[in-house]
């Protein structure tokens, strides 16, 4: 039975020790502070596709990625019998001018190649979609049925609870083993800058988020996400909404919340009336790991034997985990590596600053 350690208890290092659990390896997860303690702890969880044009690898290893979502979620529900409040509720973006409305349309077409009916990406009316729908200069929007929500402390909570179920260890608090085999690093923005001073390149680093989760009157919770002028307003089951995020490479206090915040809060209002006056009931703020390539970051760690790398989640760590665990594992576990070029150390190394 193959022996894991997994160093990191945010979505990518649960992610990997519950699947490599499913396959019968044996795993033990050591976290520094507690779970959810870093960049994947906050409250906003939308699982977002990019837009169906200009298609490359990281794309396509998204869509597989949000199409396995749902199974992979229900899954660690099953197992630990908690709720992730994931659901596969669509998204509706305005357009705003006669140039968006027909590059809209052309992703429309591009999205029926692309996503092979397995999601649409439709251009809609304003007015067939409700109160919840936000305003609209041309009158239309685009509606896909792909993106998806889930509840990021649940859904950790719910791994956590899945990895113990099947058997896995979780130290909280820990350090690393002396005595460990295989070692996946899945430490976010720390683990970024432990990699680029053992490398003396920087092979990456942390960009600051701040989120809030906002407590309205009254939105159904299956109501579909928005994505308005960078802003995610994202409808959760228990009929909280969560706005955010700001996007900060310069910051002295990684966990305050500030003005920037107040500001989304107050836009999040302007485009939907549903929100204007509603109850802020959680102001937060991370760091996310932010590969120079702007891209997961997967493999070996160079110069030591048996220790492996999975970071570089940024802004959509949520999304991608289900598929970067099975990759991972396929890795560790069986040897076969499936890691898509953009994903190596490679890729991030030839876009890497100087010494740090
Ligand atoms: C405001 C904000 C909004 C976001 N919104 C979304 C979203 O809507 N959708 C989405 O998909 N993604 C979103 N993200 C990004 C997503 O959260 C990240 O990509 C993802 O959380 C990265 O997960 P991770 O497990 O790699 O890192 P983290 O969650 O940062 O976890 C790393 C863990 O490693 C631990 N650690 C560090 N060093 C050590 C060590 N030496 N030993 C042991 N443990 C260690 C840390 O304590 C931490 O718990 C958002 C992030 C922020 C900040």
């Amino acid at each position: 039975m193959a022996e894991i350690t997994v160093m990191g208890g945010g979505t990518f290092g649960l992610a990997l020790a519950f699947t490599c659990l499913e396959r019968g390896a044996r795993v033990r997860l050591i976290e520094k502070r507690r779970i959810g303690a870093g960049s994947s702890g906050g409250v906003l969880g939308a699982l977002a596709p990019h837009v169906p044009e200009r298609w490359n690898e990281k794309k396509q290893f998204q869509l597989e990625s949000l199409l396995m979502a749902g199974d992979f979620w229900r899954r660690a529900e099953a197992v630990s019998g908690l709720s992730t409040g994931y659901g596969r509720t669509g998204r509706l973006q305005p357009i705003n001018d006669a140039r968006g409305l027909d590059l809209a349309r052309e992703r429309a077409e591009g999205a029926e190649e692309l996503w092979r009916g397995e999601a649409a990406w439709r251009v809609v009316r304003r007015e067939a979609l409700g109160g919840w729908a936000p305003e609209s200069a041309t009158g239309w929007l685009i509606h896909d049925t792909l993106s998806a929500r889930l509840r990021p402390l649940a859904a950790l909570a719910a791994l956590a609870g899945a990895v113990e179920a099947l058997g896995g260890e979780i130290e909280e608090g820990g350090k690393p083993p002396q005595d460990a085999g295989v070692v996946v690093w899945a430490t976010g923005h720390e683990g970024l800058a432990a990699l680029s001073d053992d490398l003396g390149r920087r092979i990456g680093d942390g960009v600051k988020g701040q989120a809030a989760l906002l407590r309205p009157e009254s939105v159904p919770g299956d109501n579909p996400q928005i994505f308005v002028d960078g802003l995610h307003i994202v409808p959760h089951a228990d009929g909280s909404v969560a706005v955010g995020s700001t996007s900060e490479r310069v910051f002295d206090e990684p966990e305050s919340c500030d003005e920037r915040l107040e500001e989304l809060i107050r836009r999040a209002g302007e485009a939907v009336p549903a929100l204007r006056g509603a109850q802020v009931i959680k102001r937060c703020a991370g760091v996310r790991p932010r590969a120079a390539s702007r891209a997961p970051l997967l493999g070996p760690w160079p110069g030591r034997a048996g220790h492996f790398v999975m970071n570089g989640g940024f802004k959509i760590g949520f999304g991608m985990a289900p598929k970067l665990a099975e990759t991972m594992a396929d890795l560790v576990l069986e040897g076969r590596d499936g890691i898509p070029g953009e994903f190596r150390l490679e890729a991030a190394l030839a876009k890497a600053g100087p010494a740090c």
